[in-house]
């Protein structure tokens, strides 16, 4: 009775069905398919078929035919009755109950129930493929992972029982194993009631958005690791507008200073509200992804989600973090407000300009924030970036520098 179900199958182009036609895989993508199985020495449905027409039962003979047309590839969905929007197993099984039923009708006819997900990416609306699941059917709990084609199909014992299920997310890194129990939040929980399957269940759409959890992530581990993070709209950022673009892939981690103008007095806020109002008509937002004041209290800046504006022309992939002061030394940059300040040294005042540990501190433990989700290979002073000019040049300072490099060797992060 089990009708061999494969996902493909080759049939002559003299005699196809409309369903056939329908369902025929473009011939680059037959060409594709027909190549990886005959390498793995794997079976198509309809290959003997074809070999057995061929004068010489070469592979190259097979590929020929099927280039040429002669051969179709189908999906095997051309198969199934009225597939609807139901997965490639679920449907083989549905065609399995249907053809019993039809040999063998009977008012007492086994039904199954439970709900149906596709599983999508938020961002790109693709399937989210082998993607690990938490269900709770009835009470009882069942892992897994969506399909090939982003599908989970849960299976209930009646019809009207409490479905839920929540999908894990992925941050950069792939890390998904502990995200479970990171967001216990009942919001990413999706519930719905079991209903009788057949091949008009309605399939019910989750989408998965990674770049918001991952945020949402980084801001959790800061606050379990006792530095957290003050939200942008905490010190009155507003929405950006224009100059903006996303960027996700990040792979380095450029350190700033906040510039001469700036010391290490006076609220963090405020002085995340000035660099904002200083970028905001060149940059469209605040350039730099986070802001550390010298108490250590740090501040989110321009979304993780949104490219960075604090490396001329090297912004991508570069994740933009500022020392709320100035961190040179008299002496360095060699302009008239160096020149004053050096002869405030001789004087007697010191102007030199250290980090405190409190924010040492919490730049370290940002730093590991970001590593746990991204893949960051480079950290590096704004000026060691390539082709900096003006305050690129001098940006973190001297002292700025010698974090830089004390971070570099503690956590093994590479010059840019
Ligand atoms: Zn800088």
């Amino acid at each position: 009775m089990a009708r061999r179900v494969s996902a493909v199958k080759l049939i002559s182009a003299l005699y196809p069905s409309l369903s056939e036609l329908k369902h025929t895989c473009p011939v680059d993508e037959a060409l594709d398919i027909v190549k990886q199985h005959l390498e793995r020495g794997a079976d198509i449905d309809g290959m003997e078929s074809l070999r057995n027409v061929l004068m010489l039962p070469f592979d190259s003979e097979v590929m020929k035919q099927v280039e040429s047309g002669e051969w179709l590839l189908v999906r095997d969905e051309a198969y199934y009755f009225d597939r609807g929007q139901i997965d490639k197993s679920v449907g083989a099984k549905l065609f399995e109950h249907r053809v019993m039923e039809l040999m063998n009708p009977s008012p007492g006819a086994k039904k199954s129930y439970g709900c149906i997900f596709k599983v999508i990416s938020f961002d790109s609306r693709e399937p989210l493929i082998e993607r690990p699941y938490i269900a709770m059917v009835s009470g009882k709990i069942i892992e897994g992972r969506t399909d090939s084609e982003g599908r989970v199909q849960l299976l209930a014992p009646s019809d009207g029982v409490p479905v839920s299920i929540r999908v894990s997310f992925r941050t950069p890194l792939q890390h998904t194993g502990g995200l479970f129990s990171e967001s216990t939040d009942t919001a990413f929980v999706t519930e719905l009631m079991s209903r009788e399957l057949d091949a008009n269940t309605w399939v019910c759409r989750i989408a998965v958005n990674d770049r918001a959890m991952t945020r949402h992530l980084m801001i959790k581990r800061a606050e379990i690791s006792g530095f957290p993070i003050t939200d942008r709209s905490e010190w009155g950022a507003v929405k950006s507008g224009k100059h903006i673009s996303y960027d996700w892939d990040y792979s380095m981690i450029a350190l700033h200073h906040a510039g001469r103008s700036y010391g290490c007095g006076g609220s963090g806020s405020t002085k995340m509200g000035r660099v904002f109002s200083e970028h905001l008509e060149k940059f469209g937002d605040i350039g730099y992804h986070f802001g550390i004041d010298c108490s250590g209290q740090i501040f989110e800046g321009r979304d993780i989600r949104l490219k960075g504006a604090s490396v001329a022309g090297y912004n991508t992939k570069v994740i933009g973090v500022v020392l709320l002061e100035d961190l040179t030394n008299a002496g360095e940059v060699g302009d008239v407000v160096d020149r004053a300040r050096g002869f405030m040294e001789v004087l007697g005042q010191k102007t030199q300009n250290t980090v405190p540990a409190e924010q040492m501190n919490a730049l370290t433990a940002l730093i590991g924030i970001i590593r746990s989700v991204f893949p960051i290979e480079i950290l590096g002073g704004h000026r060691e970036f390539p082709k900096q000019t003006q305050e690129g040049k001098v940006c973190p300072g001297n002292n700025g520098m010698k974090i830089v490099e004390a971070l570099r060797g503690t956590t093994g992060l590479e010059v840019p």
